[in-house]
């Protein structure tokens, strides 16, 4: 083909999830690849990332791992998640489903594990991975990149036709190309931080709670979810406010909070209080909450992901988002396979990477936008009466009318729509929801010729899809 005798060749800077997969897609497409990768290759010294131990890995990122021949190995330590295992305060607790069934769910998969599958095939398919390259500096004019070797200081200059940025949510590659040009950056925190901590396998090396579930115990301010790992731990993550806060303007401060609950021991406290069936299953809480950092979340948004045809970002680098959708691996994957097949299609790398940023960046921001209402909706609603009731009718619609109702959720999680189609047909479903249910307890008397009718007139059949 007209392509096939341009020399291909493209350099990478970092070698996390989508840096691996990214290379690995095109260097399946016949490219020359060159990866640059801060830290050391964690298939010699185990892993390093340390946080975030396990991510929740949904259909588009299956997919997206499918094109790469990732999937089986992936799979092969994947948890199946039905749904959300919601702990009521009083001690309950109760299934969620995500889905209709079993093949409506996401999976648990270990961040190190993944990255090294990832690292494993990339290299299979041809992709050259340079460990212990920290990008320090872009000359853009004479198409030249700086990487240290944080052990011993070693600089190492390389000519580059097209760098690509997967170097995540503090990307240095975004740093060299905003002092280039503007990008519109701005960053927004959110009021709450995060804290990693672990439930062991029990004394027969046996799973402690349900395994095939997302676990969450919502408490409104705070909210702890676990994650199952396929070594039969948990990984549990506690979400607090940075600082105790007011439930009403002028009021006293109350916690809990991060300033609150400043050690071990009043880490205790805490579990005892709100989530007292969790706490005889972290045994080591105190170590757990003094050693591990404290992890912000925020969410990054730019105006402008690339520089002509020299450099482009993507995945977190581009858009890093607040993980309450589980989600930011799986749209880092999504972009991955979009900017594979536009570099794929075109001589032209500058018009290649607008053609990606105007296909991925409202869907960006969609999804950015779906993860933080999803932190409200996990925080202070999935145990609200009005909320399950409007599950239930989202449940019906959903079987009356199979062609135009698909909860949100579903078509974020389990198929591949477009985000900012899952997010604006959302909206619409909600305003019909919230409707519906006014004034109702219980779905008996709800009138489902009007239901219906508003199904028919508010909601286009769904495009195609697997
Ligand atoms: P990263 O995975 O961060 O990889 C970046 C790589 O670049 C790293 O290997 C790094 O060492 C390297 N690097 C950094 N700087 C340089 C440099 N200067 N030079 C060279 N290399 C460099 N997503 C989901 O889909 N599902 C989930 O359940 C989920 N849960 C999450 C929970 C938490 C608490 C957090 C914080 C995030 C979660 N995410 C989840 C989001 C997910 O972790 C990210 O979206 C994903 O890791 C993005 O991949 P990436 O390759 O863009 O960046």
């Amino acid at each position: 083909d007209d392509l096939a005798h341009v020399e291909r060749r493209i350099t990478v800077v970092g070698a996390g999830l989508a840096g691996a997969l990214f290379a690995t897609l095109l260097a399946r497409r016949g490219w020359q690849v060159d990866v640059h990768e801060k830290r050391g290759d964690p298939r010699l010294k185990g892993y390093e990332g340390g946080r975030s131990i396990n991510l929740a890995l949904a259909e588009r990122g299956r997919h997206a791992l499918r094109l790469a021949g990732a999937d089986p190995a992936v799979m092969s330590h994947a948890v199946m998640m039905r749904g959300r295992m919601v702990h009521f305060a009083d001690g309950h607790a109760a299934l969620q489903r995500y889905g209709k069934d079993d093949s409506e769910v996401i999976w648990s998969v270990h961040r190190g594990e993944l990255n090294i599958s990832l690292l494993d095939i990339a290299e299979r398919a041809g992709v050259n991975v340079h460990f212990h390259r920290t990008l320090q500096g872009v000359d853009f004019e004479g198409r030249r990149a700086r990487f240290v070797d944080e052990r011993n200081g070693e600089l190492h200059e390389l000519e580059f036709e097209t760098l690509v940025g997967a170097d995540g949510a503090g990307s240095s590659l975004r740093a060299a190309m905003a002092a280039e040009i503007e990008l519109g950056e701005r960053s927004e925190f959110l009021d709450h931080s995060y804290k990693e901590l672990e439930i062991p396998p029990d004394a027969d090396g046996g799973f402690r709670m349900e395994p095939n579930a997302l676990h969450i115990w919502p408490r409104g301010r705070s909210m702890c979810i676990a994650l199952p790992n396929d070594e039969r731990t948990f990984t549990v993550t506690l979400f607090l406010p940075n600082h105790d806060v007011a439930d009403v303007a002028g009021g006293p401060p109350r916690g809990p909070s991060f300033a609150s609950v400043a050690d071990g021991a009043a880490a205790r406290e805490l579990f005892a209080r709100e989530f007292p069936d969790a706490l005889p299953l972290v045994p080591a809480l105190e170590h757990d909450f003094e050693a591990n950092p404290t992890g912000v979340l925020g969410t990054l948004y730019l105006d402008t992901w690339q520089l002509d045809d020299r450099a482009v970002l993507l995945g977190d680098a581009a858009h890093a988002m607040v993980p309450f959708h589980g989600q930011g691996m799986n749209c880092a994957f999504e972009d991955c396979v979009a900017l594979a097949e536009h570099l794929d299609g075109t001589a032209d790398r500058a018009a290649a990477f607008a053609a990606f940023q105007a296909e991925r960046l409202p869907n960006a921001r969609a999804i950015q936008a779906m993860a933080l209402e999803n932190y409200l909706e996990m925080r202070d609603r999935v145990d609200d009466d009005d909320y399950l009731l409007q599950r239930e009718l989202e449940q019906a619609l959903a079987l009356r009318h199979p062609d135009r109702f698909m909860p949100r959720y579903s078509m974020v999680s389990f198929h591949r729509f477009p985000y900012a189609m899952a997010y604006e047909r959302g909206r619409v479903q909600r305003e019909l929801l919230v409707e519906l249910t006014r004034g109702h307890d219980t779905l008996d008397t709800l009138d489902w010729d009007v239901a219906d009718a508003l199904v028919l007139a508010r909601l286009a059949p769904l495009p195609a899809h697997d």
